[in-house]
């Protein structure tokens, strides 16, 4: 069966048609914006709408266009679960059809205890009950845990979420691409996670140890810097500005000079004229980690500043996270 997402255009249509909306917006996630333009044209066709698309960057359930929206009557922003309250979004999940049983399959003999923490991306969560299935038939249990609001299901994972990850359980088996989410809960739970890819039908036991050690490097480079830059995300659903407010106020205690920057996308380039030692990001955490290397100085985590300043132990770094109630509070 050819892989291919669920758009949900019928659903997307009886929307538009029921509330006669006409003016429409769609948003895409990178991955999704080849297919633009055709579901463009379909719901322009079926309800005679006018149809804006988003043109700026999306990664994320956090990263609303509140520019369009507040030119449209309804936006529909797809590839992502509902996050925040914001009205007249309407949240496409975008999931995918691929058969995913051959990669966990390739995963059970990697798998070395009964109790799984079962953990996936929105695009597979409707296969967790399949899959759970199948660990029993081969006796091991599959737990999901619930999450906290950012997430919308038992078992979803974010790349700055892995509250669905805290289980009780002995090991994890993720399901999805790349390797960002199941380090991600190697690293906040210290447990053991083997990652099968659907896509590739692979699976491999993932180790944090090149990660971590890669982390500790930029903290020691840090160790001498003077002047700090925190960055802080004006996307409503990625800023922390109470946390950069906090780390600031500590940075000062410790004798460094720490000034916050306010920007809607975080890139190398938009912070490449400013004269730091290095920066702190309390937006997306996937920057820090995803483009480390394209940054002209080192680029911390909140819980690796804290290690450099001294206020944390080595042992107890952690992985960023963004949980609901930290957003909500801006902390
Ligand atoms: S903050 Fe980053 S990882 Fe979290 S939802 Fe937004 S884009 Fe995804």
């Amino acid at each position: 069966m050819k892989n291919q997402f669920d758009f949900d255009l019928e659903r997307i249509i009886d929307i538009i048609k029921e509330k006669q909306f006409k003016k429409v917006g769609l948003q895409f996630p990178e991955g999704f914006k080849r297919q633009a333009f055709s579901i463009s044209q379909k719901l322009e066709e079926a309800t005679g709408a006018n149809i804006l698309i988003s043109g700026n960057p999306c990664f994320g359930a956090c990263d609303i266009d509140t520019t369009l929206l507040g030119k449209v009557e309804v936006m529909f922003h797809f590839g992502h679960s509902k996050m925040g309250n914001l009205e007249n979004v309407v949240f496409i999940e975008t999931r995918s059809n691929v058969d995913v049983l051959p990669c966990v399959k390739t995963a059970l003999p990697l798998l070395a205890t009964n109790r799984i923490g079962l953990i996936t991306t929105v695009q597979h969560i409707h296969k967790l009950d399949e899959i759970s299935n199948f660990l029993l038939e081969n006796e091991k249990k599959g737990i999901t845990g619930k999450g906290d609001l950012r997430v919308s299901y038992p078992g979803q994972v974010l790349g700055c979420n892995f509250t669905a990850a805290r289980v009780d359980c002995d090991e994890y088996l993720y399901i999805g691409s790349g390797i960002f989410h199941p380090l991600g809960v190697a690293i906040a739970t210290g447990k053991r996670v083997v990652a099968a890819d659907a896509y590739l039908n692979q699976a491999i036991e993932v180790s944090p140890v090149k990660f971590l050690r890669k982390r500790s490097g930029y903290i020691v480079k840090s160790m001498e810097a003077k002047v700090f830059g925190i960055i802080v995300s004006s996307k409503s659903g990625q800023n922390r500005i109470g946390l950069a407010k906090k780390l600031a106020e500590i940075a000062k205690k410790h004798g460094k000079k720490a000034q916050i920057i306010m920007m809607d996308l975080v890139t190398p380039e938009q912070l490449l004229a400013f004269k730091v030692d290095a920066y702190v990001n309390t937006a997306c955490p996937r920057i820090t980690i995803d483009d480390s290397e394209r940054f002209h100085v080192p680029v911390l985590t909140p819980q690796e500043f804290e290690i450099v300043l001294g206020e944390r132990k080595w042992e107890t770094l952690v992985m960023d996270e963004i949980l609901e109630e930290k957003c909500k509070n801006n902390e």
